[in-house]
């Protein structure tokens, strides 16, 4: 399996009840999997566990055969080569399409930037964009361009925190579909949260019901919550 989660325990110090007690999850390369729960059944923390930002109280995580925690392990965010998709795309105001998509490729030079460029903007079909800045961008395409950013430095998986709910209805269909497509052509392998249960099913290959924590059910789109 490409990501391993295995028997996570956490707790947030000042609170009294662990938000996980025994999560645990394997993932397959290439895979789309969201994670749909309602707001506090602790979507967010499985990412933060994810990326870095907290430490489990126990259990273990490899992704890609690489150990990213377990036990006294901590292997550093930076190095874990793990990509993020926030609510609202966070891209950079005042950098052009360009800039905001060289912006992760630091260890690279000029050329082999510009390439990677190039080849992220032909993927998410905006190849005359570059030159623009976000507020001239439709929020699908500033959309498109938080998803270029985050492939540009090649993660070996992407985690997405609801990254539809300030779409409007339409647009949120559009996107969801869009991204799909993107994410099936790289064979990248990603996780979305979210609270949407028609979102969930719309994007994942496999979806994870969770609540309070636990996981109730989990299956192809069309198995889970009997849609
Ligand atoms: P979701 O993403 O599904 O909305 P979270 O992972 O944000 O859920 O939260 C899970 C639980 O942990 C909730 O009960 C929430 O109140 C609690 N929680 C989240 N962040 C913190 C924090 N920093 N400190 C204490 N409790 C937290
Ligand atoms: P939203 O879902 O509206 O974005 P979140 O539930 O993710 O909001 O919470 C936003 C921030 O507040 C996060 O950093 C989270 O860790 C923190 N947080 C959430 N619940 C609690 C809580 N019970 N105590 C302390 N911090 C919390």
């Amino acid at each position: 399996m490409f990501v391993q989660i295995k028997n996570l325990q956490y707790q947030y110090k000042n609170s009294t009840e662990p938000v996980l007690k025994d999560f645990s999850l394997s993932i397959e390369q290439g895979e789309i999997i969201t994670i749909l729960g309602e707001s506090g059944s602790g979507k967010s923390t499985i990412l933060r566990l994810l990326s870095g930002l907290e430490t489990p109280k126990s259990g273990s995580i490899t992704i890609n055969n690489h150990l990213i925690f377990s036990g006294h392990h901590v292997m550093p965010p930076e190095k874990r080569n793990v990509g993020m998709v926030f609510q609202d795309y966070a891209l950079f105001p005042h950098m052009t399409v360009e800039k905001n998509i060289k912006y992760g490729l630091k260890k690279m030079n000029r050329r082999e930037k510009q390439k990677r460029m190039e080849e992220m903007l032909e993927l998410i079909n905006m190849t005359n964009y570059k030159n623009r800045y976000p507020y001239e961008l439709s929020g699908g395409q500033q959309q498109r361009v938080a998803l270029a950013r985050a492939l540009a430095p090649a993660p070996s998986l992407l985690i997405f925190d609801e990254p539809f709910s300030n779409l409007d209805a339409n647009l949120q269909i559009k996107i969801r579909d869009e991204l799909r497509g993107i994410l099936k052509k790289t064979g990248i392998t990603s996780i979305f949260v979210t609270h949407d249960q028609a979102d969930a099913q719309a994007i994942a290959d496999r979806v994870v019901f969770i609540e309070k924590g636990v996981i109730k059910q989990v299956g192809k789109p069309e198995e889970v919550l009997g849609c």
